[in-house]
């Protein structure tokens, strides 16, 4: 272990950490904010809540988005909901509930103090968005309505229909608009970041290449919030929309952000299943859906008959029946496992097998087609175009598919990275959610780090630190501007016969097959060694066409996928390294004998953070020991 990692907790009791540390962290005075530049890497709910609110409270702020607009980040696909602990259904639901929920459905490998302050904010973003005029769901008397989502027993998910991402979106975008007009935050659109710099152990700004010219530009800063998003399409096939990409916390790792929890990936049980080999893209159905769909597939192995000839009696609705109390809402770790085994016991449905039911029959025929169609109206017909089945008629298939990444880049509780002035703000930290995400807990945490805890925290940086002022001209830039050009170089004049999108999609099967629902130690260890032979090869061998001079879109998907290249091997060794199963992990050797996640709390209650060693060599294990003073560790059960 090389690095000291301080998660900088504040004392005092978990209810008044954040009110203390608010009061405790030192402030910019007002007129002083402007002199203070802040990068923000992302345009969406995390980085557009934070570009939006730093603005607003004077700091000099650029934002960038590799999009060519803020509202087409990937936020916008987020369908369900957002969780917040109003108790509006009087259900019994607290912030302490959130909390213990969030810790819980973590699988116990989350920081305690973390996830209570965003419980605890929770409240105010909705309270924030409400003004904006996102328009929630309502109930009949104008009161804002609640769904339920997995692992909770309350209903507390705010949403609009399933659009609930594009409408946060739409609400943060006009915040950030309203600082463009202003003048105190400039937008940067259509381009990428691809390299930090760090000077004297400070996050110093960034060097980016604009999408359009090709033009390579740096970028001075007092300090950098990457607020890039998560890394799923280091899989191929995921939920993910097709750019989100790693590159932007790879390079940061490269440059000394220690990486925690990698292999933490959410594997979301409600997607429409896979149809072909030449397929780029999975397509969700919410969560939400299975507040009134029914999950089953045949009692018999091989039944083909059409569901609706299948009658009840033979039907197997197997979460109702492993998890009575949850149902068709346990955890999505645990409603995709278990999907996968009656998949594997030869049961599962449509052509290729890997499929199971997902039935709305007794909820139209308990609340009639208009209360449906008026909950999950865009979501029915997303899949009606997609598949050519009318799920109001025959039930919708789906199946597994890689949807969030939980691990990231490690932060303190102040949001800073292991590099001084580099903060990481949603899906981009390994984040709130321990080993598992619950639903609607991703915008949760992504606005309360945007709208609530960087403006915060990012003022105690600047007034304690106080960074001396650098500019562009600065030789760290430079240096990396000509990294950056000779790789790009490289790409371009490597001429191979194999499209960068055929390495990726290699890629994606290893990591499914290997580092996927379940992992063992010899798939990860054949992992291992596949992953450097396809790395090697793409080096030898990828066709990267065009030029660097204009828009390329190959090119910048080459720089993406070099990057999966290499964060996959850490992805591997992270899941080998961690021989024990929690949450989305399941490691095969370690399970109950029921078939359910098998903790070691003794040997892996920490976060793994690690930590590049340089070119060649293996990458450095750091740990932050989890220490619970709240809540007991347990099995976790949803029966
Ligand atoms: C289909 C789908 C549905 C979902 N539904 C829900 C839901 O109902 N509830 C919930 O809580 N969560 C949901 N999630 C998860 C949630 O949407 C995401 O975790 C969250 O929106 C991520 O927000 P973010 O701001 O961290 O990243 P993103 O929205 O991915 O934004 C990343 C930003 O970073 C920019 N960027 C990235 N790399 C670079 C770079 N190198 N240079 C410049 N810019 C860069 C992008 O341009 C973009 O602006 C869903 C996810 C999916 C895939």
């Amino acid at each position: 272990m090389t690095l000291h990692l301080d998660a900088r907790i504040p004392s005092g009791p978990l209810a008044e950490k954040w009110n203390r540390h608010r009061f405790e962290m030192k402030l910019v005075n007002p007129a002083n904010k402007r002199k203070n530049t802040v990068i923000v890497v992302g345009s969406g709910l995390a980085g557009g809540a934070a570009a939006a609110t730093m603005s607003e409270l004077g700091y000099n702020v650029k934002c960038f988005c590799f999009q060519d607009s803020p509202r087409r980040a990937h936020s916008i696909a987020a369908q369900g909901g957002i969780n917040a602990a109003k108790n509006y259904q009087n259900d019994g639901d607290s912030v302490y509930r959130l909390f213990y929920d969030t810790v819980k459905g973590g699988d116990f490998r989350s920081r305690e103090a973390n996830v209570y302050r965003l419980a605890e904010l929770s409240l105010n973003i909705i309270d924030q968005c409400v003004a904006q005029g996102v328009p929630f769901a309502r109930e009949y008397g104008g009161l804002l309505a609640n769904r339920s989502f997995g692992g909770a027993q309350v209903s507390r998910t705010f949403y609009a229909r399933g659009q609930t991402g594009q409408q946060l979106l739409l609400g943060a975008y006009q915040a950030l608009e309203r600082q463009v007009q202003r003048g105190g935050l400039k937008m940067y659109p259509r381009t990428e970041m691809l390299d930090l710099v760090v000077i004297d152990g400070k996050a110093r700004g960034i060097v980016a290449r604009n999408l359009v010219t090709g033009a390579i530009e740096s970028h001075a800063a007092d300090a950098v919030v990457l607020a890039s998003g998560g890394y799923g399409n280091v899989f191929y096939l995921s939920t993910n929309a097709q750019g989100s990409n790693a590159t932007a916390i790879w390079r940061a790792y490269k440059r000394g952000a220690a990486f925690a929890n990698p292999c933490f990936t959410q594997i979301h049980p409600t997607c429409i299943p896979v149809s072909g080999d030449y397929q780029s893209k999975l397509t969700l159905m919410s969560e939400s859906l299975r507040n009134d769909g029914r999950v089953w597939v045949p009692k018999k192995a091989g039944d083909k008959r059409p569901p609706r000839q299948i009658p009840e009696n033979e039907r197997d609705y197997f979460l109702e029946r492993k998890y009575p109390s949850f149902g068709n809402l346990a955890p999505r770790d645990i409603a995709s496992r278990a999907a996968k085994e009656v998949c594997d016991e030869g049961r599962g449905v449509g052509e290729t097998g890997l499929g199971v039911y997902l039935d709305f029959a007794d909820a139209i025929k308990r609340l009639g087609r208009a209360v449906i169609q008026d909950r999950y109206g865009n979501l029915f017909e997303m899949y009606e175009r997609i598949t050519d089945e009318n799920p109001y008629e025959v039930p919708m298939r789906i199946y597994p598919a890689v949807h969030y990444t939980m691990g990231g880049l490690w932060v303190d509780y102040n949001l800073m990275s292991t590099i001084d002035g580099l903060h990481v703000t949603g899906e981009a930290n390994f984040s709130d959610h321990g080993a598992n995400r619950l639903g609607a807990s991703a915008l949760m945490q992504g606005l309360a780090d945007g709208y609530f805890i960087i403006p915060n925290t990012i003022g105690d940086y600047l007034a304690t630190r106080k960074p001396e002022k650098v500019d562009a001209s600065h030789p760290a830039f430079k240096d990396s501007e000509r990294e950056i050009a000779e790789r790009t170089k490289k790409f371009l004049s490597i001429d191979g016969t194999r499209t960068v999108s055929s390495f990726h999609r290699e890629l994606g099967k290893i990591m499914w097959e290997y580092c996927g629902m379940a992992r063992n130690e010899a798939g990860l260890k054949i992992a291992l060694q596949k992953i450097p032979e396809l790395r090697a090869e793409f080096w030898r061998d990828v066709n990267v066409p065009g030029s660097d001079a204009e828009i390329n879109q190959a090119l910048e998907k080459a720089g993406r996928v070099a990057d999966f290249l290499e964060l996959a091997e850490l992805m591997c060794l992270d899941a080998l390294d961690r021989t024990e199963s929690c949450g989305a992990h399941f490691r095969e050797e370690y399970q109950t004998p029921e078939g359910e996640a098998l903790r070691d709390d003794e040997h892996f209650a920490y976060v793994a953070a690690w930590e590049y060693a340089g070119e060649g060599k293996p990458p450095i294990l750091n740990k932050e020991p989890l220490i619970f003073e709240n809540v007991k560790l347990s099995q976790r059960s949803y029966k």
